[in-house]
């Protein structure tokens, strides 16, 4: 079709855009409630009130464009991004909800609200899904979290000219939601398709480990006296490392370190280890992480390292609601598509929602698996492709058997 074509042209050329709305110059880093969100908010407005739709901020600063009457359904994804980011994680998801909104000129018959979440990376705060979790009512707990400059949530609410006292509003009351997103991995390439069904998304957990030994001179510390925390972060990676390998599906990852001092000639004193762990069986998951936390302690204990485990997360496998899901798989086959079926590694809004209203998510194919880097693309035909089942599937959408 070619109206979906140059829908998704369009589609494109606006995420190209909005990448430009930065927080650092040359690349796009878009945090919660940055100035350049600003920037997207203003744009997007615009867009969504040239198609009929009502736009307003919620409490949390997500963006809601609304038209239509009747029961509601809901077209969501998240508008902050990742350091160095694309410029379709996200991004894409609220961009084709409107573009549905223009292709069907205005004519829904029921409610529909696009909705682009203020936060789902858990950059500024450490953690993620802010917006979403304001949209199911369990935002409230985060509201003191500080960023790297001490500014609470609350606080960077105040400060973009919103109320966090009112967080109550952005709850939405809605008969089923709706998410586009990029796979963000190598799955549907490898199918040579172009979209994918997410019938679930994996649970995760998000922990810090601190090793804490003595930083001390490198020429002159004998090696049976040391106590190297680096080292000692260094043999666990290897352990978590090889969990993942001998475990089936698991995924678990240390991104991120930080040593303490960090200097060629010295023995670093600390360590902090990010530790990522991801399975869509929570017992699997959670026997994974336990695991690592106990084998961190042994290797610190024999190594005169002190460990200390901080758990920001422990998010459940969430599973899509089945009736949303089958409307999403006919509406492929509609399409003249093979319907394949995938597990979502990554974690989205959806699975934030999906415990409250009927959810489903549909995988675009992402070249090369890249995601989380400037070089994330889509192809112009799979996002065509994204729209027809759109319009197929609000074409099938029935409120009353979501
Ligand atoms: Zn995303």
């Amino acid at each position: 079709m070619s109206r979906c074509l140059d829908a998704a042209r369009g589609a494109i050329a606006r995420c190209q855009m909005l990448a430009t709305c930065s927080e650092e110059p040359g690349r796009t880093t878009r945090t919660f409630l940055s100035p350049p969100m600003r920037d997207v908010h203003d744009h997007l407005r615009t867009w969504m009130e040239a198609c009929g739709m009502e736009v307003r901020l919620d409490a949390v600063g997500n963006l809601r464009g609304t038209i239509g009457q009747g029961p509601r359904l809901v077209i969501g994804s998240h508008l902050d991004t990742v350091r160095d980011a694309g410029a379709y994680d996200g991004v894409l998801g609220v961009v084709l909800g409107l573009a549905l909104v223009e292709l069907l000129e205005g004519h829904v018959p029921f409610t529909l609200e696009v909705v682009g979440c203020a936060e789902e990376e858990g950059v500024r705060f450490g953690v993620p899904f802010l917006g979403s979790r304001a949209l199911v009512g369990t935002a409230a707990p985060l509201l003191d979290l500080a960023d790297a400059d001490g500014i609470s949530v609350r606080q960077a609410i105040r400060s973009y000219g919103l109320d966090a006292d009112q967080l109550e509003e952005a709850r939405l009351d809605a008969a089923g939601y709706l998410e586009f997103h990029i796979e963000q991995g190598p799955v549907l390439e490898h199918l040579d398709a172009p979209l994918g069904v997410v019938d679930a998304i994996a649970g995760q957990s998000r922990l810090d480990l601190t090793f804490t030994g003595q930083a001390n001179h490198a020429g002159t510390t004998p090696m049976p006296l040391r106590r190297d925390a680096l080292a000692a972060a260094a043999e666990w990676m290897l352990l978590v490392e090889h969990a993942a390998h001998t475990t089936s599906g698991l995924m678990a990852t240390v991104g991120q370190l930080h040593a303490t001092p960090n200097i060629r000639n010295v023995i670093n004193g600390r360590v902090v280890a990010s530790l990522d762990v991801r399975h869509a069986a929570d017992e699997v998951r959670r026997a994974a992480v336990d695991h690592l936390c106990a084998g961190a302690h042994a290797i610190g204990r024999r190594r005169g390292v002190a460990v200390d485990i901080a758990r920001h997360l422990d998010q459940p496998a969430v599973a899509m609601a089945p009736a949303l899901t089958g409307i999403l798989a006919e509406a492929i086959a509609a399409t003249g598509l093979t319907v394949h079926h995938l597990t979502s590694g990554a974690g989205h809004d959806a699975m934030i929602v999906a415990p409250q209203m009927p959810a489903a998510m549909l995988f675009l194919r992402s070249p090369g698996g890249i995601s989380h880097h400037p070089d994330e693309r889509v192809l112009v035909e799979d996002v065509a492709a994204a729209l027809e089942v759109g319009l197929q599937f609000l074409h099938r959408w029935d409120p009353r058997h979501a």
